[in-house]
């Protein structure tokens, strides 16, 4: 996120810029919906984080760090089954369809 022009950076209150990073979700919720139609095109995309059981997709962990793969697989996935949520807020971090 860039800091607009006309607006002070955010500060501690010793002064200290404050990072974008700070503003980052710490954890990731990752579940893979009824919707999953086995393709495998996550566990491709992102092996450490999906696996095949039974011939459907599973996330591997529950709750992630922040990684790009996770938001590839979520979007390459055609059933858009794969929800990815931050575990602070619940917020939405996949695009929705
Ligand atoms: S890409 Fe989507 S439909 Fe394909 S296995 Fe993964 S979750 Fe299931």
């Amino acid at each position: 996120m860039e800091a607009r022009a006309d607006r002070p950076l955010p500060r501690t209150p010793r002064g200290d810029v404050v990072s974008g990073e700070t503003s980052q979700p710490r954890r990731w919720r990752v579940r893979v919906t009824e919707k999953c139609g086995g393709c495998g095109m996550c566990v491709m995309t992102a092996p450490l984080y999906f696996q095949l059981v039974d011939g459907y997709s599973q996330a591997r962990h529950s709750e992630v760090e922040p990684d790009d793969a996770v938001l590839a697989a979520a979007e390459l996935c055609p059933m858009s089954a794969i929800e990815v949520v931050d575990a602070d807020t619940g917020a939405e971090v996949t695009p929705t369809p």
